[in-house]
């Protein structure tokens, strides 16, 4: 479903070259969980924004679904709408409903009639446990309810494969294991997602595989088994005795 070849991402500016991604190949089939894990500068973030077309990137290629998305004929807009994307910050329409939010992109890209749009925004909304939020501002729910309502809002696109960019580390602890719970619904549904996180709980979890990512490069792969008690590694083996 997700498919990457040797992708390169440089950032220049003031005679200073960052490879923020250095020439990363990989793919999630369908179904599958990905976790990417790294330090941070590590280049996750880049890696995942060149996955859903938010970066440009200088070398290689991104299939979603075997759709090349840097071809010239591929229409981007329709990708992202395949590609369900969550940032650490929640990023939501502040002045518009919590309901609005749903709607806005399934009527403005996906052309869905009004009372379809709602429908589909209020059967999300009551999956991911707020449907009593609908008419409130973003402003006034927790940082929990605010990440829930952003993944329900990717999932009223109907997205063929989801990815997250460190959902839980804005959130105060007590609020981790609501959306926690909310990705691992999706994972045992069978979405295809791509995860970066810290949460190694979750990794070990819910992963079918894990990427361990270090100065923009891939440096390890493997089952969550395989990370968790028999690194291979010492870049990766150093790093998970700092986070665990
Ligand atoms: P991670 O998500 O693993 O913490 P990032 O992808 O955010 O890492 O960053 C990877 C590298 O790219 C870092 O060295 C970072 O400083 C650099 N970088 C990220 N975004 C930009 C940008 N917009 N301009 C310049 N450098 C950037
Ligand atoms: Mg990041």
């Amino acid at each position: 479903m997700i498919r990457t070849e040797n992708v390169v991402k440089v950032f220049s500016g003031r005679g200073v070259e960052v490879r923020a991604v250095d020439g990363v190949s990989t793919s999630v089939n369908k179904g599958e969980v990905v976790v990417i894990i790294g330090p941070s500068g590590s280049g996750k973030s880049t890696f995942i924004r060149c996955v859903n077309g938010l970066e440009s990137f200088d070398e290689g290629h991104v299939y979603i679904d075997g759709v090349d998305i840097a071809d010239r004929k591929t229409n981007i807009n329709k990708i992202r709408a395949e590609v369900g994307m969550v940032f650490q910050q929640f990023n939501l329409f502040p002045h518009k409903t919590v309901l609005e939010n749903l709607t806005l992109a399934q009527r403005k890209v996906r052309k869905r009639k009004k009372s379809v749009a709602d429908e589909k925004a209020r059967m999300l909304l009551r999956k991911v446990g707020i449907a009593e939020k609908e008419s409130e501002y973003p402003s006034r729910l927790s940082g929990g309810q605010q990440q829930r309502v952003a993944i329900a809002r990717a999932l009223a696109m109907d997205p063929k494969v989801m990815l997250f960019d460190e959902p839980t580390s804005a959130l105060d602890p007590e609020m981790v294991g609501e959306v926690l719970d909310v990705m691992k619904q999706l994972a045992r549904e069978g979405m295809t997602m791509m995860v970066v996180s810290h949460e190694m709980g979750f990794a070990r979890e819910v992963a079918d595989r894990v990427l361990f990512m270090d100065q923009g490069k891939i440096v390890e792969v493997g089952t969550p088994e395989h990370f968790f008690s028999n690194p291979q590694e010492e870049r990766t083996k150093l790093f998970l005795k700092q986070v665990l």
